[in-house]
């Protein structure tokens, strides 16, 4: 059968943005103050599956609600399954939109809300790439199920509960994140290092406060420290500044003197494209005669994290050929007098080296300092074969439907579903080029890039199940 995946996928247009509007219209974002038995992450998630779910019913086929947390739509039988992995859940709004997050709304060909471009757009254009299979009457060698989880944006409840209770799928794809494909994401470990509260009396630290998550390079830092030398620690900060890529301002206040660093905040996937002020901030604290549990906080940020993305000085660093560099992001650095310090470090690391193998490096070096590591979490590298047919058929795809050329698949140290999957790559549906708004005020998709992306979707399916 010759289907023109393109010009079909335009008939279904107007079905699908009318869809896209409900699902965007139900604020899925997850809501643990209001989480009861049967809406464990609160209402909004929940109802968006069932919704979805809904439309599965109504365009007959067969559908399963696992639990109220993750359910899947299902078409054609057989041994093996393809699985596609979506969510229904959306990250909360924020400020700054132009028009209602919940409202989705049409504008120069786009259209905005919140779950446009993640993932309600793309999760339902997958939907309407296996409904336009099932409406030609194809019939697929093997099962195929359109899986939707709700808490994508947290701790993946719903999906994880999916592989608790269903087998693993023999391969497929996660419609969340871009084009073309990426068949490899990094490692992602978390640790803590403590240390304790001990000070001293020449330079005092009362306090040193940077960063709020462990995803993000903080772009600010705080400090307030006591010393019988005001002038001379003001005139060492002007100095500073001087000589380094930080702004910050410094004043003396009846509990010391407060000094304040701004650096860039940036994603941890690539701390290099961020300034970390809390390193920074401990730096300049480290040419002073602090003593005790605070010289060593002090100390070991500087001499050991600072201005590190690779981890060298704390001797993790890795290169793997095809996944990269390990990066290392210091996310979160606070000391008090009362439960003294610590320092959370996230790393991102490829294939060849692991969470244990960082862990040892990172007590050896904490240790010196009088630091305690204990790791709090991990998920292990992920990586497809490029020579993998889930690959190769849906680069070909791609390629063919885009008209493009010897398009390479990539390594991201973000992750997604497909990592649950040992055959699993992401797969669309951000184009290059278009502009990525995902968690962001006034998020939009271009319509024609949800209906091509329809089209690339319907024709996968139909290459990796029927051949
Ligand atoms: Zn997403």
């Amino acid at each position: 059968m010759t289907i023109n995946w393109q010009e079909e996928a335009k008939k279904y247009r107007d079905d699908y943005l009318k869809d896209l509007k409900e699902l965007i219209s139900i604020p899925s974002v997850r809501d643990d103050e209001h989480a009861t038995d049967e809406y464990p992450l609160g209402e909004g998630p929940t109802k968006a599956l069932l919704k979805f779910l809904s439309f599965g019913k109504r365009d007959g086929f067969v559908t399963k609600n696992l639990d109220n947390i993750v359910g899947y739509i299902e078409y054609g039988s057989g041994d093996q399954t393809m699985a596609m992995q979506s969510h229904a859940d959306v990250m909360p709004a924020g400020d700054g939109w132009q028009t209602d997050p919940f409202t989705m709304t049409e504008k120069d060909g786009n259209v905005y809300g919140r779950g446009t471009s993640d993932d309600k757009g793309p999760g339902l254009a997958a939907y309407y790439g296996l409904r336009i299979l099932k409406d030609h009457g194809v019939t697929p060698k093997m099962k195929i199920r359109l899986i939707i989880g709700t808490d994508e944006e947290s701790q993946w409840t719903g999906m994880k509960h999916y592989f608790d209770v269903e087998p693993e799928p023999t391969f497929g794809f996660s419609p969340d994140a871009e084009f073309p494909l990426i068949n490899g994401e990094k490692g992602n470990s978390t640790y803590e290092t403590t240390f304790g509260h001990t000070n001293g009396d020449a330079y005092t630290l009362k306090n040193f406060n940077s960063g709020l998550r462990l995803n993000m390079v903080p772009g600010n830092a705080t400090a307030m420290v006591e010393t019988d030398d005001n002038e001379g620690f003001v005139d060492a900060f002007t100095d500073f500044l001087d000589k380094n890529a930080v702004s910050g301002d410094i004043k003396a206040t009846p509990n010391g003197i407060a000094v304040h660093v701004i650096g860039k905040q940036a994603h941890a996937m690539e701390p290099k494209n961020g300034v970390n002020a809390g390193t920074y901030m401990a730096k300049f604290l480290s040419q002073f005669n602090f003593e005790g549990a605070a010289k060593n906080f002090i100390r070991f940020i500087a001499d050991k994290l600072h201005d590190d993305s690779r981890a060298t000085k704390i001797g993790a660093a890795h290169v793997d050929d095809v996944m990269g560099d390990l990066t290392m992001n210091v996310g979160i650095m606070t000391f008090n007098e009362k439960d003294g310090g610590l320092v959370n470090t996230n790393f991102r690391y490829p294939k060849g080296t692991s969470d244990q193998e960082i862990l040892d490096r990172l007590q050896t070096v904490a240790e010196k300092f009088g630091g305690t590591v204990k790791e709090t979490e991990n998920m292990g590298p992920h990586y497809v074969d490029p020579d993998d047919p889930i690959v190769k058929t849906l680069l070909h795809v791609y390629e063919a439907q885009t008209g493009t050329k010897d398009v390479q698949p990539e390594v991201v140290g973000g992750g997604t579903y497909a990592r649950l999957m040992k055959r699993g790559v992401a797969f669309g549906a951000l184009f290059p080029g278009t502009e990525d708004t995902m968690h962001q005020a006034n998020e939009f998709q271009p319509i024609n890039d949800l209906i091509k992306a329809m089209a690339i979707y319907g024709r996968s399916i139909y290459e990796l199940t029927t051949k």
